[in-house]
């Protein structure tokens, strides 16, 4: 095979796969206005179901804006040879091949982010803004972004810098040192996340004693589980929309509250909402969620070390120097196929978990808070209620509301 066969093959990947996408979207966006559903009737009333609607579509629209200039950004990128160009900006400036990896993946990372910046801009301070889920300041937007930035040449050039140092020391067989670090850190940062993470972008305080939670604390106590560490996160410091979520595990087990949460729902229907997530824990969940990944990073590692070297892979991109921060970038486009089917794999392994810790919610405490929950957190988010359901196979990482109701009442 040519490089040039390798870039058409690469041109052609990026583009089906937008095409697929948007097809998916386009399938959806028609089901916007559906009736509902019986059991859904209650959720919203015809102001709100208007509302959503206008949210839909608009997501919709802007949604095809974006991803079209991003196609057109990469495909841009790809036929003016920008991988090159910023190749040789890395290569005049040091000869360390960690750092000019570490420079290309800076320079790459922080253009894109600026370049599709005025995109997340004016979906937080238009349109979430104009729906009124918007609670962020252009202060808190910000820093957030320094932040994630700092974060990601923190961690991610952390990670960088020890694989690129496992290619040099032992060749061909880096992917099992780079996997043994991959899944170190993934295990250290599931356990470690709220603590370290968490605090830089969110104020968590435990929950108050109070009648919430004793009633935590005694449905805890009917199934066993040790439920001490339940923490309340400032979610409206930058929307109105809530969630609830479960991590680490052993002693660093805890659960996380939005604020939102605590205020839009009643006590019970916030107990059935933990009964859900101790369901996730008490299935093993979380642990088959966390070594799934590791496994998947595994073999994509492996498959990785398989084509790393050959030069091919740096010159389909167009960069004559070969080497393995180019080859790598080659890979993650050549691999994305793998990785959505991977990834359909996974949501629909979520789907199933959700049902079972629905069904575990229900043994254990009730189905109806738990219902009433669900449909307050829809209405809340303006979700959608009628997806179509090629759209719920390739996206969605939770059933439907209708399908979770309907569940929860047989
Ligand atoms: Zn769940």
């Amino acid at each position: 095979m040519t490089a040039n066969t390798l870039f058409y093959i690469i041109i052609a990947l990026l583009i089906i796969n937008f095409l697929i996408d948007k097809i998916i979207d386009a399938l959806n966006a028609k089901h916007y206005k559906d009736d509902l559903p019986q059991e859904l009737h209650d959720v919203y009333d015809q102001e709100e179901y208007k509302k959503s609607q206008r949210y839909k579509a608009t997501n919709y629209r802007f949604g095809i804006i974006t991803s079209t200039f991003s196609l057109l950004l990469t495909l841009g990128f790809l036929g003016l040879d920008g991988f090159e160009i910023v190749d040789n900006l890395a290569r005049s400036i040091t000869d360390n091949p960690i750092l000019i990896a570490l420079l290309f993946f800076g320079i790459i990372m922080l253009g894109s982010d600026l370049i599709t910046l005025p995109f997340s801009y004016y979906s937080t301070f238009v349109i979430e803004e104009k729906f009124g889920f918007n609670k962020t300041t252009v202060k808190t937007f910000v820093l957030d972004k320094i932040k994630g930035w700092f974060m990601m040449a923190l961690i991610g050039g952390g990670l960088l810098t020890l694989i690129l140092w496992s290619y040099q020391a032992t060749g061909p067989n880096f992917w099992l040192y780079a996997w043994a670090l991959v899944a170190l850190f993934t295990i250290f940062m599931n356990m470690f996340y709220s603590k370290l993470i968490v605090p830089l972008f969110n104020k968590q305080t435990p929950l108050e004693a109070g009648s919430l939670m004793d009633k935590i604390s005694a449905y805890a106590k009917t199934v066993g589980f040790k439920l001490d560490k339940i923490f309340v996160i400032d979610g409206s410091k930058r929307s109105t929309k809530a969630n609830a979520y479960f991590s680490g595990f052993g002693n660093e087990k805890r659960v996380t509250l939005f604020d939102t949460l605590i205020n839009d729902l009643e006590d019970e229907e916030i107990v059935a909402v933990l009964a859900h997530e101790v369901g996730h824990y008490k299935r093993r969940h979380i642990i088959f969620n966390l070594f799934a990944s590791i496994l998947l990073t595994g073999v994509m590692l492996y498959i990785l070390s398989l084509f790393i070297s050959n030069p091919l892979l740096s010159h389909a991109l167009g960069v004559k120097t070969a080497s393995f921060h180019i080859g790598l970038i080659a890979f993650a486009l050549l691999y994305s196929p793998i990785s959505e089917i991977t990834g359909l794999g996974m949501n629909m392994l979520s789907r199933a978990f959700e049902y079972e810790a629905d069904n575990y919610a229900k043994t254990t405490y009730k189905a109806e808070p738990l219902i009433s929950a669900l449909k307050k957190l829809s209405k809340n988010s303006l979700s959608n209620l009628t997806p179509h359901p090629a759209y719920v196979f390739m996206h969605y990482s939770h059933p439907t509301l209708l399908q979770r109701i309907k569940n929860l009442r047989t």
